[in-house]
Parts: structure tokens; C-alpha cells; sequence
């Protein structure tokens, strides 16, 4: 039993009980149909988010100016949503107003494609307004109405398509292709967080190849900055790929725009994988390229190295990896501090420049990871630089 589906009846049961309407709609009812696990239910119902509010214990006001709110029930999730109708959109992507509605048609219309605008009351009986359920068996991607007018209206909608296919594999209605490639140049209208959200998505579809290849056949790749040649080379490649790997493949082979939004944490990522691949496609890994990136990094950039035509070193690098004699700075026998004990050199820049001296002369097998040589060739070293600065703690 879907014990997911069972509580979201409740929900139904008790919006219904309290006087008003209520459906499953959406991506769980258009999986279901297709035998598909679904990650998220959405219900669609004539109560108002101030109404729904009012009935459940624990409700979130998720979307709530847009009529939309969350409902919890046991540790589930619903996003219940008003019947609405939106008014007109002024800008690719928000309608100016929304209005509810007491109907659901009104709701549905407003919808973006034939298969997400399918109904499921409590009892799992289908209601189908537009032949949705035709196109489902077809396996075909059709706005509801004028395709024209719903991507003019919503330009995000297009590369919702293509996430579609890209999920389901399923192909483009010719008109609803058609107007694609006629407005593919609105989606620079849309904020670039909303789109990264749906090439991830279809960067990890099961069908990427072919969503792909509707990207390019519209034109749609160009209207995205720096990643045409990375979409037209991936989508020929069976080589699955998580989107930042995809992402980092279009920037090798074009460039990072700065347009793309990434945490800082995986721009430092892109870069270092994009440096990394620079040194290692033609020339080896090495243990201090190791020793620097780590190895989850190198194993990455190993994987870009392969996708992009050159040698597999995995083995090499993992050899490597195991075979290096500290991990970790801390790991020296002879460290900073011992440099601080035992001369008069505290300028903390030229300790660093010592310690790189001697973490290089070790991870590359040159000096032993021994104490006593340590400390002789750091001696040494802090003598040598002494008598070339001058000044220790200046
Ligand atoms: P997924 O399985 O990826 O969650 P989904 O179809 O459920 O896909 P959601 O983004 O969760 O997609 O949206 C839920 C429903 O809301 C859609 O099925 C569709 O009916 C409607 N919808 C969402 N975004 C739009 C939009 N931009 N324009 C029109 N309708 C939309
Ligand atoms: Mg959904």
C-alpha cells in the first residue's frame, strides 16, 4: 500500500467533509498512470489557502500569494492549491493577478501540458478535460491550448517540456515544437535560478540524450549561454553525468559564463576540476597533484578526462593516493611549530614558505618522513633564507 497516496486521501476526505472540492493533480497522478514512483503529490482544491489554513493542524504557507500552501500530515507533505485562473502575464513567467476560482476547468486550463492536467478524486477515478490520457498512451507533450500564447505567457514552461522528455522520453507535439523554436529566445526572460533548477533536471533524466537533442533541434541550447557545445557534445555520449559534471564539460569546452548561479563551494569545484583537467589530460597525475586535490577531486576530473576523449588513470591515481607518505600537513614528522622551537624565524609567510619546502620534498618521495632529516634540511632552509631576506620578523 502507498501510504504517501492513503494520508493525501485523508487530506481530500476532509477538504471535501468540510464543503469543498478536491483532487490529486499534477506529476503524481501523471506518473501514477504511467507506473512511475513520484517524489511529490499536489492537490488541487476550491479552498483558499486562508481556508486550508483553518482546517489542518500543520500547514506551511509555502506559495501562499499564488495560492498555495503545504499541508503536513504524519510526515508527509501535500501542496495544496487553490482553483485558479491567472490573469494576464506581463513579464514570461508571472501572471499579474491570479483569481480563484470555484471550478476546477478553470484550474486546469491554466495548467501547462495535457499530462499534468489529469484528476484523481479519492477514489482514484480519472477525470480527463483535454485527451490528456490519449496523450499519455501516445506518450506526447502538448500544451494545453495555444501553444503560442501559453510559452509567451510563461517562457519557463519551455524548458519544462524538455525536462518532460528528458524524464519520460516521451516526444514534442509538432506545434507545440513549432512554437518552441519560435519563442526558445524568451527563456533569457526567466531568472537563471529557475533555470538551473530545470537543466538539472534534465541534465539527470533518463531520456537526456533525446531532450537534448529537442534543445538543440529549436535552437534552445543557444539562448543558454556558454553551454551549446557542451549540450551538443554530451547529448551524443552515453556516459551518465551529474549536472555540475555536465555543467563543467560545457564550461572546458567553451568557457564559465558568469551568468550561472553555483554555491561557492561548487564554483570552487568547476574551477578546480577545470584546472585539473588542464594539467592531467595530456600529461599524468602525479602524487602532488594528488596529495593538493585530494582524490575524490582527481577521480572527478578523471571522468571529465574520459568523457572528453582522454586516458583513463583511475588506477594510477588510486596507486597514488594509497601510496602517499602524509595525507595532511599535520602529518609531517617536523612541523611549523618545531621551526618556532628551535630557530628565530616567526614571520608566519616565510615558516609557510619552509613547511610547502618540505611537504613537496616528502609527498614526492624526495625526503623521508623522518624527524631528524626534516628538522637537518628545515635548518638548513630557514639558514639559506635568512641570509637571503635579511630580517626574520619583519
Ligand atoms: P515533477 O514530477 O517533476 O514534480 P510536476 O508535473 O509535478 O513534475 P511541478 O513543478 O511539481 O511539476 O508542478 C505541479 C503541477 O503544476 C504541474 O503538473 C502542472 O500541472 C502545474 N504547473 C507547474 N508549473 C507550471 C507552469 N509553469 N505553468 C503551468 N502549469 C504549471
Ligand atoms: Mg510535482
Amino acid at each position: 500500500m502507498d501510504k504517501y497516496l492513503e494520508i493525501g486521501k485523508e487530506v481530500i476526505v476532509k477538504l471535501k467533509e468540510a464543503g469543498y472540492d478536491a483532487f490529486f493533480v499534477g506529476g503524481y497522478v501523471r506518473d501514477k498512470l504511467l507506473g512511475i514512483k513520484s517524489a511529490d503529490i499536489d492537490i488541487t482544491s476550491s479552498a483558499t489557502p486562508i481556508e486550508v489554513i483553518a482546517l489542518f493542524n500543520n500547514v506551511k504557507e509555502t506559495g501562499k500569494k499564488y495560492g498555495s500552501v503545504t499541508v503536513l500530515k504524519d510526515k508527509y507533505k501535500y501542496e495544496v492549491t487553490t482553483f485558479r485562473s491567472d490573469g494576464d502575464y506581463l513579464d514570461n513567467r508571472h501572471p499579474d493577478n491570479v483569481l480563484y476560482s470555484k471550478k476546477i476547468e478553470d484550474d486546469l486550463s491554466r495548467r501547462d501540458f495535457t499530462i499534468n492536467a489529469i484528476v484523481m478524486d479519492e477514489e482514484e477515478n480519472i477525470t480527463d478535460h483535454f485527451d490528456s490520457i490519449s496523450d499519455l498512451e501516445s506518450k506526447i507533450i502538448r500544451t494545453i491550448d495555444d501553444p503560442s500564447k501559453r510559452f509567451k505567457e510563461d517562457s519557463l514552461r519551455i524548458l519544462r517540456a524538455i525536462r518532460f522528455v528528458s524524464k519520460l522520453g516521451f516526444e514534442i507535439e509538432d506545434s507545440t515544437l513549432e512554437a518552441i523554436r519560435e519563442h526558445a529566445h524568451l527563456i533569457k526572460n526567466i531568472s537563471i535560478e529557475r533555470v538551473m533548477v530545470e537543466l538539472d533536471k534534465i541534465f539527470r533524466g533518463e531520456h537526456r540524450n533525446k531532450a537534448l537533442k529537442y534543445m538543440i533541434n529549436t535552437k534552445l541550447d543557444l539562448e543558454l549561454y556558454s553551454l551549446s557545445s557542451g549540450i551538443r557534445f554530451i547529448s551524443d555520449i552515453e556516459a551518465k553525468l551529474y549536472p555540475i559534471e555536465a555543467f563543467i564539460i560545457c564550461f572546458i569546452l567553451d568557457d564559465i559564463d558568469d551568468i550561472w548561479r553555483f554555491s561557492n563551494k561548487n564554483i570552487r569545484l568547476i574551477k578546480q576540476i577545470m584546472d585539473l583537467h588542464e594539467v592531467t589530460k595530456e600529461d599524468i597525475f602525479n602524487r602532488f597533484i594528488v596529495y593538493v586535490n585530494g582524490l575524490e577531486a582527481c577521480l572527478l576530473a578523471n571522468k571529465i578526462n574520459i568523457v572528453l576523449g582522454y586516458k583513463d588513470q583511475e588506477e594510477l591515481i588510486r596507486e597514488l593516493y594509497l601510496d602517499l607518505p602524509i595525507k595532511d600537513v599535520c602529518d609531517l614528522k617536523f612541523k611549523g611549530q618545531d621551526i618556532i622551537w628551535l630557530t628565530e624565524l616567526r614571520k608566519k609567510s616565510w615558516i609557510g614558505i619552509i613547511v610547502d619546502d618540505l611537504k613537496y620534498n616528502v609527498i614526492m618521495g624526495y625526503l623521508p618522513n623522518d624527524y631528524e632529516i626534516l628538522k637537518e634540511y628545515a635548518l638548513k632552509k630557514v639558514k639559506e633564507l635568512i641570509l637571503e631576506m635579511g630580517d626574520t620578523n619583519g
